[in-house]
């Protein structure tokens, strides 16, 4: 089978050479589209590939379109929101994320922007510690896990809402679950978030949960910013002087007049280490020949 490698953003030289092993090893042909700056060149290549390997690529009805012969896309990474998932399901395309292989340094980005929120953005005055604040888990998913056990290192206590996970699951990480998103925001003098961008979660993180939060509470961001109300979170921040946002998805209006209160990463970089990069690129590349040598199905998400 020929599998493409599109990656606008690539991936690091180790991540490559390990794909192409396993999947060249399996006895596929690799081809690879790096750093491409317009989408024909995606269309073109993917004419005649039977699969895909992708990071934040859009695979839409488009892309769907110009390549007859595929058979599955994989994800490289846990948000599949620049898939178009009913395009692909029309087709019989499976699609496939490789959830949990860039958490650790997704949680690592956020635990270091809240730090960085607590110490004026590194420039000098007096900061505030992490130590004996609240920290609120917006979702209780592997990111959201490994944020929540990092906090509890920074002797912070951990409170989360997540509907579909388990009580127990939270018990045991020694995490108190919130029974409402309002208790939540309420209580959190960090509020990390880790929904997935969904039609029920976009824009639902606005002005009355913000304004909810304690004195100089935080909303740390590394999940998608189509989750914020970009209008709402502006008001409570102009509204309240306190208040403070840190996000890895740059917000599409100008946050800038709040000064040291808002933080945006240059580019998203949640996943950006060498160790991610690795851990979802063989993954995908482990995922796409087990599929096509056994039918295996395990991480497919448009099932
Ligand atoms: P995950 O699928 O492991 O966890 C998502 C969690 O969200 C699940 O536990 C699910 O139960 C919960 N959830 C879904 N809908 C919810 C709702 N309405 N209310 C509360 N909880 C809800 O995903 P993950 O790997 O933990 O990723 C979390 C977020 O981080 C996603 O938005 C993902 O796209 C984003 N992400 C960003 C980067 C980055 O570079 N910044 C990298 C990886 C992931």
């Amino acid at each position: 089978m020929k599998i493409l490698l599109a990656t606008e953003k690539p991936f690091a030289a180790e991540a490559v050479s390990g794909i192409k092993k396993i999947l060249e090893g399996a006895g596929h042909e690799v081809a690879l589209l790096e750093k491409y700056s317009d989408v024909a060149q995606l269309l073109a290549a993917v004419a005649d590939v039977e699969a895909m390997i992708i990071r934040s690529d859009k695979v839409t009805a488009e892309v769907v379109a110009a390549a007859p012969k595929l058979k599955i896309v994989v994800r490289a990474g846990a948000g599949y929101d620049n898939v178009d998932l009913a395009a692909c399901t029309r087709r019989g395309i499976v699609v496939m994320n490789t959830p949990g292989q860039n958490s650790n340094a997704v949680a690592e980005l956020a635990l270091g922007l809240m730090i960085f929120m607590a110490r004026g953005q590194f420039t000098p005055g007096t900061g505030s510690e992490l130590k004996g604040k609240t920290l609120g888990i917006h979702a209780y998913g592997n990111v959201g896990r490994l944020v929540a056990l990092l906090g509890k290192g920074f002797g912070m206590h951990v409170v989360a809402f997540d509907p579909f996970v388990s009580p127990a699951a939270m018990d045991v990480d020694g995490v108190e679950r919130v029974k409402t998103i309002e208790a939540l925001y309420s209580r959190s003098n960090y509020l990390s978030l880790h929904i997935p961008a969904t039609t029920e979660t976009k824009g639902s993180i606005g002005y009355d949960l913000l304004a909810s939060m304690p004195n100089g509470g935080t909303l740390v961001n590394t999940a998608r910013k189509e989750v914020i109300d970009e209008q709402g979170l502006a008001k409570a921040l102009e509204e309240r002087a306190d208040l403070k946002y840190a996000t890895d998805i740059a917000p599409d209006a100008s946050f800038e007049q709040f000064g040291k209160r808002f933080f945006a990463t240059s580019k998203k970089m949640g996943a950006e280490t060498a160790e991610a990069n690795i851990n979802a690129g063989l993954a995908a590349a482990h995922q796409i020949a087990d599929f096509f040598a056994t039918g295996n199905t395990k991480f497919q998400v448009n099932k």
